[in-house]
């Protein structure tokens, strides 16, 4: 898409100024899309929107390519029939076109995720200009500010500013230059493809989106308007559409398996939308793989292509993170899901936060009717679970006011791992005296930091309550 620039000068841009800009990073004075573009002057996103200055900051050519001349299609449709061989080109172009944005622009010269020879970038650069949405260069440039950038003020296309900002705001309304952040595309000026192309992005543009499609219906079965509505101006819209959705909808709809920090998400909607770009988590996480779907089943027919480009030699060093990677992040991500789940659940008191108890007050408060279990040197109040208890009431009234340690631990009955998580939500104090110690051993053990998460919320593992005893167990591993 056109600049944030009053774009005319982006599509101007003289060779001198290329060759005399090695690297965007070097001067901050540098003009960052077009050359008339002062820096001193006070841009117009500087004052604020009024009844009498508001159209001058709308960006008209953007209006006009992304919103007037679709306005124009969709009404021209009424009147054109649509014959089926159009209706086929249109959108056979519509996935050249597509794929020149996704696999071009956005895998091989934003990313370079891949190598292509010569033929092959010059195809991507010629059907991706097809798309209309301004020159590689330009594109690229961007879209790397909107990877390193994130989220944040510098990103050009930050989703935290809405949803239809994300999508289409930030192409329709001007934006001050000095606030995209910078980035290197040195490697870009290097490339004489992508030079020509943004050398020459007008007459690519203007071939590339209507002459082309318009001739081929035009010549082959003699349907030229058709073909300038169809597979020109209405194709357009939809590239266009489509791809502004990976810039919105893939920031704000769908699942996050990699990272939730930023906004970033993969769902197939969007995959199904995009060509396949619709993984955007894992493609944030890891931008210079060549695919954005890692699984089979996923759709990315960007990843497909540049793939069958690889067996017929044009293609060639394709990027892939090593599964180990990808894989790290995934648990991570999940890691941070299980302690967000663990903290909403109740663990019991921590130990080191319960009354000690002498064991005669013990068994006085037992004797007296408070139903008391000491498990462990554990004292738990089972009141309220006595007539719940699955092994009945006679059973767990037998511990009341003694050590029921063995007893619970496979003396009588190995319990399940559900009952000793159970029971620690029943904790009232610990025991001083013979156990005091071991409690003490045990709170420690707790408390250490591979038994907390992030957060510091405790991590009890089954199996690993301090109401367990395995010593004393022999049909613990039965229970
Ligand atoms: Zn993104
Ligand atoms: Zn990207």
């Amino acid at each position: 898409m056109p600049s944030h620039q009053p774009t005319a000068g982006d599509l101007a841009v003289k060779p001198e100024y290329l060759s005399s800009q090695p690297s965007p990073m070097a001067k901050t004075t540098e003009p960052n899309r077009n050359p008339k573009y002062d820096p001193k002057k006070v841009h117009i996103t500087e004052t604020p929107i009024t009844r009498s200055n508001w159209y001058k900051h709308v960006n008209w050519l953007n209006v006009t390519l992304i919103i007037l001349i679709p306005l124009y299609g969709c009404i021209g449709a009424f009147w054109v029939p649509l014959h089926l061989k159009t209706a086929l080109w249109a959108v056979a172009y519509y996935f050249a076109t597509g794929l020149g944005i996704t696999a071009g622009y956005h895998r091989l010269w934003a990313h370079t995720s891949y190598s292509a020879t010569l033929p092959l970038r010059i195809f991507l650069a010629a059907v991706g200009g097809g798309a209309v949405e301004g020159s590689i260069r330009w594109w690229a440039r961007d879209h790397r500010a909107h990877h390193r950038y994130t989220d944040t003020d510098k990103d050009p296309y930050s989703v935290r500013k809405g949803l239809m900002y994300s999508h289409i705001g930030w192409m329709v309304m001007k934006q001050n230059p000095k606030r995209i952040g910078r980035t290197d595309i040195s490697d870009l000026n290097e490339d004489p493809v992508v030079v020509w192309q943004h050398r020459n992005y007008l007459k690519v543009v203007v071939f590339m989106g209507l002459i082309l499609p318009t001739i081929v219906a035009g010549v082959a079965w003699g349907d030229w308007l058709g073909g300038f509505v169809y597979a020109g101006i209405l194709r357009i819209f939809f590239v266009q559409q489509a791809t502004f959705c990976v810039n919105s909808l893939a920031h704000w709809l769908g699942e996050q398996p990699f990272d939730d920090r930023n906004s970033p998400r993969d769902h197939v909607i969007t995959a199904l939308v995009t060509l396949g770009e619709g993984y955007h988590n894992f493609h944030h996480e890891f931008p210079s793989d060549y695919r954005n779907a890692i699984e089979w089943h996923q759709y990315d027919p960007t990843k497909w292509s540049i793939w069958i480009w690889k067996q017929l030699g044009l293609a060639y060093d394709l990027k892939q993170f090593r599964s180990n990677e990808i894989e790290k992040g995934r648990l991570q991500q999940l890691q941070k899901k299980i302690d967000q789940k663990r903290a909403k659940l109740d663990w019991g008191v921590p130990l080191d936060q319960l009354p000690v108890m002498e064991w005669e007050d013990y068994v006085d408060q037992a004797k007296n009717g408070r139903g008391l279990i000491a498990i462990a040197g554990i004292v738990h109040d089972v009141t309220d679970f006595i007539k719940d208890h699955p092994g009945g009431k006679a059973m767990i009234q037998s511990g009341i006011g003694k050590d029921a340690t063995a007893m619970f631990n496979g003396g009588v009955y190995g319990h399940s791992n559900a009952a000793h998580n159970l029971l620690s939500t029943m904790r009232v104090g610990v025991i001083r005296g013979g156990c005091e110690v071991e409690i003490w051993k045990r709170s420690q053990m707790e408390a250490k930091g591979e038994t907390r998460d992030l957060n510091g919320e405790r991590v009890v593992r089954a199996g690993l309550q301090p109401t367990k005893v395995l010593q004393n167990t022999p049909t613990a591993g039965a229970a």
